[in-house]
């Protein structure tokens, strides 16, 4: 956890949302009346899931809500089956042996035993705990899935719903993502925190002290990609998009990621990206420990255009980060990509190497027109994906949930 987030206050956002958007939170919040509240996911470190908690337990806890977060525990067989589990929902051909089940079940078992699942409103995310729903004593149980499960492979995906069925809602990123279910389904887009470290404004010589420590210099026009090392993301992809740039006008590329802890896949996507990457002194693929924050603001600030060329995306908080620092964003034209980036209007849409490369070189040749997408991209996130929004949907839900009977509630 970033321990500079437990900072800030709710009022710290006026400046950036105004006064209305703030009232309107706490009038919410009162309406739950110090209700305790429960986030469990898988990891503590590196992914979108980690970084949205990270924020939201303590401004929950500023709207005086009694909120925790709990990571669950798991060994490496764990992962190997949840991993499977996840690409298989995004899609992935699968087998789901009994021994999976077992491990899956067994696990989410024990940590039932160790957690206080007592809660008014339990958030569970993601399937890696999805099966907690069995360990209910009360309270209302959320299921907030933020990948795209909307074509799953059946088995694991008929597996994992005898337990998401059991819950009393469910929350997706966007209307394509869902599945049909017998509960109540909610749409919430993710969001990111304009005062975390990622996203605070930085000072000149703070980002020049970044990328001196990186020994970046910004001498030619800086492509970027940041994203964990995972085929879903296509770094190979950028890389062939860079080479095909490369040849009109000279930049550098910078690959910059760590790896999620729940990722065991990781390690030999990196060698891949190297092996292509080979000897060029313009691509610098750089492996971040967790808690880059400032490296990565740093980066997304330094950057002339930023690249999320990704072939599956649940959402994709990378592109919300790059159209925030008012960069246009080139990315994939998938999941939740397509609800960020408006085409020709703050970035572009691409669905091959060859579309990345064109539109990389446009915006190269045109830096008054990029800087103007710039400009509509921040007000874009200021208006749709800033945490203010992401909190108000859950005090929603939360309240919806709790009187699942009226049909209007006065806020
Ligand atoms: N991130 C990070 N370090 C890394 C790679 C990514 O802190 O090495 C952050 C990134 O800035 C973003 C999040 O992790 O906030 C990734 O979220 P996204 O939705 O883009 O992808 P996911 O990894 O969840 O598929």
């Amino acid at each position: 956890m970033n321990p500079e987030t437990h900072e800030r206050s709710i009022a710290d956002y006026k400046p950036i949302v105004g006064e209305n958007v703030i009232d309107q939170l706490q009038r919410l919040a009162k309406k739950l009346n110090g209700a305790r509240v429960l986030h469990v996911n898988s990891t503590a470190k590196g992914g979108g899931v980690a970084e949205i908690l990270n924020w939201m337990i303590p401004m929950l806890h500023d709207l005086e809500i009694n909120a925790e977060w709990h990571v669950i525990k798991g060994d490496q067989p764990f992962f190997n089956v949840t991993k499977n589990f996840h690409n298989a929902l995004q899609g992935k051909e699968c087998l789901l042996p009994a021994e999976d089940e077992r491990i899956y079940l067994e696990h989410n078992e024990k940590n039932a035993a160790e957690l206080d699942l007592d809660a008014d409103h339990v958030f569970i995310h993601d399937p890696q705990p999805a099966s907690l729903i069995e360990h209910r004593t009360r309270g209302t149980w959320i299921w907030r899935c933020h990948i795209d499960i909307s074509q799953p492979c059946q088995s694991v995906w008929d597996f994992l719903k005898q337990y998401v069925n059991k819950y009393n809602a469910s929350i997706f990123s966007m209307p394509e993502f869902a599945q049909s279910l017998p509960i109540p389904q909610y749409l919430v887009p993710p969001s990111i925190d304009p005062l975390s470290e990622k996203n605070r404004e930085l000072a000149e010589e703070e980002i020049a002290k970044e990328l001196e420590k990186l020994e970046i210099t910004h001498e030619k026009p800086i492509l970027l990609q940041v994203s964990r090392f995972d085929r879903f993301k296509d770094p190979i992809g950028v890389i062939k998009a860079y080479k095909l740039v490369k040849k009109h006008k000279d930049c550098i590329l910078v690959l910059a990621g760590g790896e999620a802890t729940d990722d065991p896949e990781g390690p030999a996507v990196l060698q891949e990206v190297r092996n292509h990457a080979a000897e060029d002194p313009d691509i610098r693929i750089l492996s971040l420990p967790p808690l880059s924050d400032t490296r990565i603001n740093a980066l997304q600030r330094t950057a002339d255009i930023i690249i999320q060329k990704s072939v599956k995306e649940g959402f994709g908080l990378t592109v919300t980060e790059g159209l925030w620092k008012g960069k246009p964003v080139i990315g994939g034209e998938v999941g939740g990509i397509k609800m960020q980036i408006q085409n020709g209007i703050n970035g572009y849409l691409v669905n091959s190497v060859e579309g990345t490369a064109y539109r990389i070189r446009q915006l190269l040749h045109n830096p008054q027109m990029a800087a103007k997408m710039g400009t509509y991209a921040r007000e874009y996130v200021r208006h749709n994906f800033l945490l203010t929004r992401h909190i108000r949907d859950h005090l929603a839900i939360m309240i919806a949930t709790q009187h699942p009977q009226e049909t209007y509630i006065q806020v």
